[in-house]
């Protein structure tokens, strides 16, 4: 069946004879009477964290550490760090995430007079920042006496002077109590890089840095908290000892915990979900992955914030030729946000993203955000180097229930008895290489706006608005209006590199 205008969302998902994905359908456009910047790109991830991208990155460990995190969430994304590693790591990679951007900075790395400069360069190794405040002892507990910062020692060759020798003890501080925004005016005046916080004893209580005025400034689409701290995700899994792990990460300040399991409507992960909102409630907790309604019911029903959509249509994943189980994405996500939708939870549409048009169908199908593995993989943000084969440059990704991954410890999403016998969900392979997150954010936020401007609707609320309400059409698209709508008939044809999903043929 067809009709002049096409049809409405439900027309289409709860018609059709059988499961769709994003391929299978296409968008009609709508009436334009603005500019792709009018369109606002703001979304929900959960109940109470929003973004200014509807864009998060996979925990999976050729994809989300603190840098893919850092650089999604200064752009207005998230990322979501990987389990697959100790509690430890894990939690490093976290804190890396909050410490990049601050408002006051409540815990700074602090030395003493008898310090020397070698212990400067040590720091600036392993945090990337060298303007360290000297107090008294070298803890917060005493009081400021100096600071020493690049400028005091970058020409300096003899790296055992003390401190003492080489530190500014003429400070510009502040009094405990300012505001932040008053902090600012006197960094901005007092032209100084940093500005201490001291209270009545003259302690040190917080610093505040220039350059996270700069990084504000040219990064104001940023994912924050109240603290001006980036924000950031990490997953967990649902045995025992991960409640440990998601003490751990709340205690570093992790603002949302995706509990990573293939088939998440299972008994561990309700206890999970319950046990969190009991003990950490202010951590926003993302349930999943799930593909039906009932499922979504259930998991909401347990607490969840949010919920990760999808069974099978990873790049990397083999589940539904394996185990016979999962969903056509596009109507998992049509139903899934559907029924989450009555709750006011977000849904996320889980894998098989690999250009802005299944980003924009994910979206105009009711989910609020998109999560990807292969799109992100290959940059330069992604854990892991490049590497060769036939002269193209590539990185490795790989699925968390590939072989490799679970030798590295990887089978936690998967419940898995015998740890002898491992049935693999997922393959290992390679991505070509996609430039920086940058780019590719810019990219495809531009391409999201252009998208949404097409189909009529200025916002990803709109785009819900008018997908529910039947005013957004949609149409089936036969195999060979598939084949028609992709480049063909040409000899030969070059694609941008680095955004384009298909090699060049
Ligand atoms: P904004 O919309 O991100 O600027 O956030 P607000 O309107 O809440 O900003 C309040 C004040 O905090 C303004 O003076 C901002 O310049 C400042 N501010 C925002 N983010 C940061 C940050 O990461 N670090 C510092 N030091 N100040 C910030
Ligand atoms: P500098 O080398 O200390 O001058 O460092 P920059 O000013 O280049 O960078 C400071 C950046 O590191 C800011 O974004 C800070 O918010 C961040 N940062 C995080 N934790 C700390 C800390 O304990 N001390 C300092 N100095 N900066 C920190
Ligand atoms: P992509 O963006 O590459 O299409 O898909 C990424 C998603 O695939 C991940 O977010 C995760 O849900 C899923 N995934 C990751 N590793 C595996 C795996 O080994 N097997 C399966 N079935 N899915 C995986």
């Amino acid at each position: 069946m067809t009709s002049p205008n096409g049809h409405s969302a439900a027309e289409l998902f709860e018609r059709a004879p059988y499961a769709l994905t994003y391929n299978d359908i296409i968008l009609m456009p709508g009436y334009i009477d603005f500019a792709p910047a009018d369109v606002d790109l703001s979304t929900r991830l959960t109940r109470n964290i929003s973004l200014r991208r509807p864009l998060v990155s996979s925990p999976m460990d050729t994809v989300t550490e603190h840098r893919m995190a850092i650089s999604l969430a200064l752009q207005g994304g998230i990322g979501v760090i990987h389990y697959n590693c100790t509690i430890d790591e894990q939690v490093a990679q976290v804190r890396k995430v909050r410490r990049f951007e601050n408002g006051f900075i409540l815990d700074p790395l602090v030395l003493s007079p008898e310090h020397t400069i070698a212990d400067i360069h040590r720091i600036k190794q392993q945090h990337g920042f060298s303007g360290i405040p000297i107090t008294e002892d070298g803890t917060l507990k005493t009081k400021l006496v100096g600071m020493v910062t690049n400028r005091d020692v970058d020409f300096e060759n003899d790296r055992s002077r003390k401190l003492a020798e080489v530190m500014t003890r003429d400070l510009v501080t502040a009094k405990k109590g300012i505001t932040l925004v008053e902090a600012n005016e006197l960094l901005r005046h007092s032209k100084k890089g940093k500005l201490p916080v001291v209270d009545g004893q003259g302690r040190l209580v917080a610093l505040t840095s220039r350059r996270d005025l700069r990084k504000n400034r040219d990064f104001p689409d940023a994912t924050k908290d109240e603290g001006k701290n980036l924000m950031v995700g990490a997953a967990i899994s649902t045995k025992d000892e991960d409640r440990d792990r998601m003490a751990a990460l709340a205690d570093a300040g992790v603002s949302v915990v995706v509990i990573d399991s293939a088939q998440g409507d299972n008994i561990y992960q309700h206890d999970m979900i319950k046990w969190i909102k009991k003990h950490h409630p202010q951590v926003q907790v993302i349930g999943g992955n799930i593909v039906t309604a009932e499922q979504a019911e259930n998991l909401i029903k347990a607490g969840a914030d949010a919920l990760r959509i999808g069974m099978g249509p990873g790049s990397i994943c083999t589940t539904q030729e394996i185990m016979a189980v999962g969903r056509s994405q596009g109507t998992a996500v049509y139903y899934a946000a559907r029924a989450a939708k009555k709750h006011g939870v977000p849904v996320i549409a889980d894998g098989g993203i690999s250009v802005i048009g299944q980003i924009m169908k994910a979206l105009a199908l009711g989910a609020s955000t998109v999560m990807c593995g292969s799109l992100f993989a290959g940059t330069e943000e992604s854990p892991g180097d490049y590497v060769y084969r036939d002269g193209v440059r590539l990185k490795v990704y790989r699925g968390m229930a590939s072989l490799d991954a679970m030798k590295a410890g990887g089978n936690k999403r998967y419940f898995t008895e015998n740890k002898d016998i491992k049935v693999a969900q997922g393959v290992s392979g390679y991505v070509q290489d996609r430039g920086n997150m940058v780019d590719l954010v810019s990219y495809l936020s531009q391409g999201l706006r252009l998208a949404l401007q097409d189909a009529g609707v200025r916002s990803v609320a709109a785009l819900h608005e008018a997908s529910e309400s039947g005013k957004l059409r949609f149409e089936l698209r036969s195999p060979s209006a598939q084949r028609e709508g992709g480049v063909h008939d040409l000899y030969s044809y070059t694609q941008p590199d680095a955004f384009s999903n298909q090699r060049n043929s």
